[in-house]
């Protein structure tokens, strides 16, 4: 069975414009969200074009940065610097990946801890690691929500997770060991991989290879998530492959899985840090 991450994401997404509207009338104002794009990838453009979309939906406002790529890294430096210190900025987003040449490390750096709605800051992500959330990155998520809405028990299950970055694998496995999962973490260097995910009850594949996990490498009845995201002859893909269903008991499909998913995170942390700053 799909899990669809549009129909799960749809409710958030209600939700949370009754939010806003209700922060608009105490507080005045409504949250803001500012994006900065560097660069003309397809994909980034398509992925900012959405998350706009996305506010626009819940009546968010949204400002965007469009910087070509070769624009002094300074630039876009002061570009932060003056939004964070913006009073009615209540966001900021540096779309990833950057082109080649800028320093991803030191351009997330200048986002404080309080605007960083992607939960990337060594803070978030390690109070993420306490088990004391504040801002949490939001495909891991998004993934959350999208396997609290199957109704299955999390607690005492086997979840492997295939891929360890630190905005998707690593957080996604924090997340589920927060859920009482016994967790397993697999990466490039993890020898026989099929031996790993036929022993996951909950398979989560954030490695962007196309198709890479296949129906022999699950074990049936498993919850697979497919967080992948790969164009193959301009066609979107993802990790899994789709014969996977007959085996799984759920699986995202790719698109409209984990992708809407991790906008309405976007959104809800947007909010989330909005009411934070109200109440500091
Ligand atoms: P990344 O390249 O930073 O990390 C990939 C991880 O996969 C690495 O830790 C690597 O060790 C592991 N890996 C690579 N090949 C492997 C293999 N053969 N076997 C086991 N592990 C392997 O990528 P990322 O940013 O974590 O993203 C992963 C995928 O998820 C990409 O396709 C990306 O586009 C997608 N993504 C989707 C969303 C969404 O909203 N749906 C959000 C973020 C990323």
């Amino acid at each position: 069975m799909y899990i669809y991450g549009k129909e799960v994401s749809k409710t958030t997404r209600e939700e949370l414009a009754r939010h806003v509207a209700e922060f608009g009338s105490r507080y005045g104002r409504v949250p803001c969200l500012a994006v900065v794009l560097v660069g003309e990838d397809p994909a980034s453009q398509t992925y900012v074009r959405n998350k706009i979309l996305g506010c626009e939906e819940v009546g968010i406002r949204s400002i965007s940065r469009v910087y070509e790529d070769g624009t002094p890294q300074e630039t876009i430096a002061q570009e932060l610097r003056a939004l964070a210190a913006d009073d009615a900025v209540d966001g900021i987003l540096v779309q990833l990946p950057l082109p080649k040449g800028y320093d991803e490390r030191y351009l997330l750096s200048l986002i404080p801890d309080s605007k960083d709605v992607d939960g990337f800051s060594p803070n978030n992500l390690g109070l993420l690691c306490m088990d004391k959330p504040r801002t949490v990155s939001c495909t891991p998520f998004g993934v959350m929500k999208l396997l609290e809405s199957t109704g299955v028990s999390l607690a005492g299950k086997h979840a492997v997770v295939v891929g360890r970055s630190n905005t998707v694998g690593k957080p996604m496995a924090m997340l589920l060991l927060s859920a009482d999962c016994t967790v397993t973490v697999c990466h490039s260097k993890t020898p026989d991989l099929s031996a790993f995910t036929r022993q996951a009850d909950i398979l989560v594949v954030a490695a962007g290879r196309p198709k890479m996990v296949r129906a022999d490498m699950v074990k049936p009845g498993a919850i697979v998530i497919d967080v992948g995201i790969n164009r193959v002859d301009g066609k979107l893909c993802g990790d899994v492959d789709p014969d996977v269903e007959s085996v799984a008991s759920y699986l995202t499909p790719v698109p409209g899985g984990v992708g809407p998913m991790t906008i309405s995170m976007l959104l809800y942390n947007t909010y989330r840090a909005a009411v934070a700053r109200e109440n500091a």
